[in-house]
């Protein structure tokens, strides 16, 4: 992990861990979010996302290890602080307050003054599409609607550090792009420290300045964006980013060298380097399907001869399965439309593309 300069830290966890009647949810987790830093926590449901928010909020206290906020001891179950924001997974909007009243309790509460909290609102309420249903009541919304109401009620606070547990998972399309824009607006605008969860990759590539994906309540990887897809730590980085999933294929490293379907291929420097000295064995080899070279005549060296099983037109580009020999199989991404179903194709792999991860510990041969 890289060491932060401790004036530089807005958020630490440090070697939390959150039991449940004894089962453990967070399992030693450690993160170091800096000042003004949009950190996204992106993992599968049931991994510990929300719990790991709520900790930070101070909603509930941890089994074990300490939550540092600027430096300071976050006391065991202590109220969330003014200096928070979060928006719920569940909304958690008064139900007996209108639209308008919900956004601005919060600010009345802190005392934010009526002209600036009026603008504050009306702007909001428009950025969201909430202007027409800002006297209603939380049960006379849809579930979008309300799910914007306990997004534009966070923002309105404009507060030090902004949590955001899947803000935007219940909005349409258009309004969500809409809202993520906003959001990254206002980051850039007011410089707060968000940390932001989903299990959707694509909304964490698109917003994080880093992401911190999570499994099983731990930590595999913080890193940016362009790191965590071109460089994952494990298998299950490499698998939980990117559509269509990266190809894992088995090859193997035998007398130092690195084969795949009985043709050996390069290994770069840098994994020439991480497997000197090393006796044989299976590695999983992976290639991102857009990757995956695809040829209608045998190419370069080594071209792996391939059937094409199915091809998905998406206008933008082909998404091709392909059979090599035996039962593997491996997706393409192409531009080239005059591939053809069921015809032999060949494949080849830029060697600086491919990823190779050893078979039991799962890790990135090179990390
Ligand atoms: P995520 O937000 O990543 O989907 P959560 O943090 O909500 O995951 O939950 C992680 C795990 O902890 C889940 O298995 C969930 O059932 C369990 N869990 C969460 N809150 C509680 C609770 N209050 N009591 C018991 N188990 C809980
Ligand atoms: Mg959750």
């Amino acid at each position: 992990m890289i060491e932060i300069d401790t004036n530089e830290i807005a958020l630490e966890l440090k070697d939390v861990v959150k039991t449940y009647h004894k089962v453990p949810v967070i399992t030693q987790l450690n993160l170091q979010i800096k000042k003004g830093e949009f950190m996204v926590l992106l993992g599968p449901s049931g991994c510990g996302k929300s719990t790991t928010l709520r900790l930070i909020a101070g909603l509930e206290a941890p089994t074990a290890g300490e939550i540092r906020i600027a430096g300071t001891n976050r006391q065991s179950h202590a109220k969330a602080s003014d200096d928070i924001a979060m928006v719920f997974q569940d909304y958690a909007l008064y139900p007996n307050m209108t639209v308008y009243q919900n956004l601005d309790y919060a600010l009345k509460v802190h005392k934010v003054a009526k002209a600036e909290r009026q603008q504050r609102l009306t702007k909001i309420l428009a950025t969201l599409n909430l202007t027409a249903y800002q006297d209603r009541l939380p049960g006379q919304l849809s579930g979008g609607q309300k799910q914007r109401v306990a997004l534009g009620r966070g923002l309105a606070k404009k507060s030090p550090i902004f949590l955001l547990d899947e803000p935007l998972s219940n909005i349409d399309v258009q309004l969500r792009e809409k809202a993520r824009d906003e959001i990254q607006n206002l980051h850039q605008a007011n410089g707060q420290t968000i940390v932001y969860v989903t299990h959707d990759h694509l909304e964490a590539m698109a917003l994080g300045d880093r992401i911190a994906i999570m499994n099983a309540g731990k930590i595999q990887m913080v890193d940016t964006p362009d790191n965590i897809y071109n460089h994952p730590a494990n298998l299950f980085v490499a698998q939980f980013v990117g559509t269509p999933q990266i190809n894992i294929l088995a090859a193997q490293y035998q007398q130092g060298k690195l084969q795949f379907q009985g043709q050996p291929l390069p290994l770069t420097p840098g994994q020439a380097q991480a497997l000197a000295g090393q006796g044989d064995q299976g590695l999983d080899l992976g290639i991102r399907p857009e990757h995956v070279l695809v040829h209608g005549q045998p190419a370069g060296q080594p071209a792996y001869p391939a059937q094409v099983a199915q091809i998905i037109d998406y206008g933008r580009y082909q998404q091709l399965t392909l059979a090599l020999n035996g039962d593997t199989t491996l997706k393409a991404i192409t531009t080239n439309n005059d591939v053809t179903k069921d015809t032999t194709v060949y494949l080849t792999f830029a060697p600086k593309h491919i990823l190779l991860f050893d078979h039991s510990s799962q890790k990135n041969i090179e990390k």
